[in-house]
């Protein structure tokens, strides 16, 4: 008999946000952004690479036209720490100048990354500039930033699954799981 192969949809950790609470969550935060952005000219800029499976998921709950856009940057000094240092890797592909820009988040942490990101983006005069982000952590917060859309508080537990990796591993989980605590990196 051939082997099993193996399955990364099986959960590496104890489950901390199922399928199902983030579909009924995106749904939730689609339906809001609809009405808020009715008549505006919306951009979504997804953060890579952690955003990609949220903002995919954020996309189809709207109702009003949008772009996207994306911009991959680093963060993590350590592997576990924000350095406050950030580099932007890949920046957008269109002017936001004037526009309705909405920034997707996967995880905000100590905050540092998403602060230089509303600094930078603030910088090319959009028309608006806001935040929506499916996880935050506010134990962790380091600098105080402002966001307009969050999806679920955590703890402060290092989470894989719905777009989030370790080692660029367990984005493909379709639910958001802990890591078992001997992986977990810099403890
Ligand atoms: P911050 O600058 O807010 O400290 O860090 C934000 C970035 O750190 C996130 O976009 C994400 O890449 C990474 N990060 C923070 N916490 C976690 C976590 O629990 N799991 C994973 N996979 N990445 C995290």
């Amino acid at each position: 008999m051939a082997a099993t192969p193996p399955n990364e949809l099986v959960s590496v950790g104890e489950v901390l946000i199922s399928a199902e609470e983030l579909q009924k969550k995106v749904s939730e935060l689609g339906a809001q952004v609809s009405r808020d952005y009715a008549g505006k000219d919306l951009v979504m800029v997804g953060v890579l690479r952690g955003a990609v499976v949220f903002i995919a998921d954020l996309l189809r709950n709207l109702t009003v036209p949008c772009e996207i856009d994306f911009m991959a940057v680093s963060s993590y000094g350590s592997s576990r720490d924000s350095s406050g240092v950030v580099r932007i890797l890949k920046d957008l592909d269109d002017s936001i100048e004037g526009r309705d820009v909405l920034i997707v988040e996967d995880i905000v942490d100590s905050g540092l990354t998403l602060n230089y990101l509303i600094r930078n983006l603030q910088a090319r005069d959009p028309a608006s500039l806001e935040v929506c982000t499916l996880l935050t952590k506010p134990e962790r917060r380091r600098v105080d930033v402002p966001i307009r859309y969050t999806g679920f508080e955590i703890p402060n537990e290092f989470v894989v699954g719905y777009g989030l990796d370790f080692g660029q591993r367990y984005r493909n989980l379709d639910h958001v799981a802990l890591l078992p605590e001997d992986a977990v990196p810099g403890r």
